[in-house]
């Protein structure tokens, strides 16, 4: 009963404080945060033992710090003149690249002159595997008039999951580009991000939302232009069933609720090729150069890695790590399929629970607290490696905070539970080995110690104590004439009779047979006597109920020995007090002898 209860008890205190972690936001939150650092943490040692290769059919045309100076020497300003980047694209293209795709804003600007603009404007019609980026905000209608974008940027997406909103992706004004490329070209994608609450990038969106209509990543364009040519797929409609999962071309990409996707990053900043832009300047314009690139089939990004540029991202791998190497990432994940999906979080609460209940086992079974804890330790430690398993293999994110708290507090409330079972078996042994079962008076070996007890107590502090020694009269009779049953009924009755009658302090025992005894502690010859006394009176006018029914009489010999006076050790004094009592016996009994 007290075990089941126990274990209840302990149940409800481990729901109560699952309930507390799970539903307050701020925990909650916190636990979040700690989760996707062990997802940077797994990823870094994913990264550091070369789980997975950074495709080599795509490479960047950075402008790097180099190019930078470069460009502001030989042109003496920043953004290079779009012609340029025309020129670099004729040239490229030369090589037939599958696709070029750029990570730069063409904005419409007063600087850009307008040949060379519509230079760079006519590359868009001329090749037709040429992208650019653009960028969606929340600027207010004072700064500029939120534009209409042409039909062909958008794309149809049917949501039938009640869990992605794109609140996070919904946007309420554009930047736009020349309006060369703006109203001709419908291969521009958008590079908007997410970060998650402690600034790091580990998802992008899929697509972000403007005036009701969705838009695809820059990086999604560029990834479906590569299926199509090198696999055959092609993406019309898109759709997000009721799981949260987006899927076309074999590719089934697990969405967060924003609607983004999760990254699996290849390595740190510079893990793709980087071919820095002014080489290509230089051999545009017959300069010598070392540019040894062959740009055939390969995917190539342009963007800015210059720290003077700003478009720097912290991401799990990396905490500078350039916009376009994300976009890199990005298309990376689509080709070899390697978005990670994330386990929802009713999965992870069963897992977690699940692990609680064998860990909570564990505990119980174990007989010492560090095997529990290294037993304990070695289930989640499996966990974990599982989990990590899971991501560098199935790109699955498995938490793995959740199910520690969730394992901790099951280890908590069974190690409370056992010890409560543990205390309370070892009050039942203790009064086991203690008391008489028949009149639950302690019994004779409890006798002896208090007797050592008491004795030595009483030396140290020169107070006293005494005994009074009990013997039933003519028990023998009174069994013979009523039964064993009936001796048995009064034998407790009688031992009641003398709990009643003395104080909580005093100890009260079962001597032997139909022999009593009492201990009491700091009491002197006269007081111990008048006691004795009184209890010979009380036994003897109370009438005991006997098995049949019927009523009966006993009556009692007592016997009274104190320290010093009588003995200065146990057995004297207990010699004394039998002594005593014998001549109560002959003196015709019912009396202190
Ligand atoms: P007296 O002490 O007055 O001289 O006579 P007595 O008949 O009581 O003599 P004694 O104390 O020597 O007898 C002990 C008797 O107590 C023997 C036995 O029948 C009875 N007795 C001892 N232990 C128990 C017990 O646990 N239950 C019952 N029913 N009887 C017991
Ligand atoms: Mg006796
Ligand atoms: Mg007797």
């Amino acid at each position: 009963m007290f075990k089941k209860i126990t274990y209840i008890l302990g149940l409800a205190l481990f729901f109560m404080l699952v309930v507390l972690s799970v539903k307050n936001a701020n925990l909650s939150s916190f636990i979040d945060t700690v989760e996707n650092k062990t997802f940077d943490l797994r990823q870094n040692i994913m990264v550091n033992s070369k789980a997975k290769t950074a495709s080599k059919d795509i490479a960047i045309v950075v402008v790097d710090d180099a190019s930078y100076e470069y460009i502001l020497d030989h042109y003496g300003e920043w953004p290079l003149p779009r012609d340029i980047y025309a020129r670099i694209v004729d040239y490229i293209e030369k090589q037939s690249p599958r696709i070029v795709a750029f990570d730069l804003m063409f904005v419409k600007s007063l600087k850009s002159a307008n040949q060379a603009d519509k230079a760079l404007a006519d590359l868009f019609q001329k090749y037709d595997n040429v992208y650019t980026a653009m960028n969606l905000d929340n600027q207010s209608e004072d700064l500029r008039q939120p534009p209409i974008l042409p039909e062909e940027l958008s794309v149809s997406l049917t949501n039938y999951s009640d869990d992605i909103n794109f609140d996070d992706s919904t946007f309420t004004n554009c930047r736009t580009i020349i309006d060369g490329i703006l109203n001709y070209s419908s291969h521009i994608g958008f590079i908007n991000v997410s970060r998650s609450d402690d600034g790091i990038l580990r998802s992008m969106p899929v697509f972000v939302k403007y005036q009701d209509k969705f838009y695809p990543q820059l990086a999604l364009k560029v990834g479906l232009d590569y299926l199509n040519q090198v696999e055959g797929i092609k993406v019309k409609d898109f759709e997000i069933d009721a799981n949260s999962v987006l899927s076309f071309g074999g590719r089934d990409i697990l969405l967060q609720k924003d609607g983004s996707a999760i990254l699996n990053w290849y390595g740190p900043a510079g893990t793709y090729t980087q071919i820095p832009i002014y080489k290509l300047i230089k051999a545009i314009n017959n300069e010598p150069t070392d540019l040894d690139y062959n740009f055939h089939n390969k995917i190539i990004y342009f963007g800015t890695t210059a720290a003077s540029l700003f478009d720097i991202k912290s991401v799990p791998t990396d905490k500078i790590y350039p916009g376009v190497e994300i976009q890199a990432t990005y298309v990376n994940n689509l080709i070899d399929n390697n978005f990670i999906n994330k386990v929802e979080r009713f999965s992870t609460i069963v897992i977690s629970l699940i692990l609680a209940f064998i860990i909570g086992s564990v505990v119980i079974r174990s007989s010492s607290a560090i095997y529990a804890s290294v037993i304990s330790l070695a289930i989640y430690f499996i966990y974990v490696l599982a989990a990590y398993y899971a991501m560098r293999y199935g790109n699955v994110w498995f938490e793995i905070i959740y199910p520690l708290i969730f394992s901790l507090l099951a280890f908590i409330s069974t190690l409370i539970v056992k010890y409560l079972i543990k205390s309370r078996d070892f009050e039942h042994q203790y009064k086991l080995a203690t008391t008489d079962g028949l009149t639950e008076l302690y019994n004779h070996r409890y006798f002896q110690e208090q007797m050592k007890m008491q004795v030595e107590q009483a030396k140290r502090y020169e107070s006293n104590f005494s005994l009074i020694i009990i013997d039933i009269d003519h028990f023998k009779r009174f069994n013979d004439t009523f039964g064993h049953q009936s001796g048995d009924a009064v034998l407790r009755q009688v031992a009641m009779t003398l709990k009643r009658n003395v104080r909580a302090t005093d100890i009260v025992c079962r001597y032997g047979g139909e022999e009593m005894s009492i201990i009491l502690p700091n009491i002197g010859k006269d007081e111990a006597y008048s006691t004795a006394q009184k209890i010979c009176s009380r036994v003897a006018e109370k009438s005991y109920k006997l098995s049949n029914g019927k009523e009966s009489n006993v009556t009692i010999s007592l016997g009274v020995a104190t320290y010093p006076f009588d003995g200065t050790d146990a057995s004297s004094l207990i010699e004394c007090a039998d002594k005593k009592m014998y001549s109560a016996k002959n003196n015709g009994r019912n009396q202190v002898g």
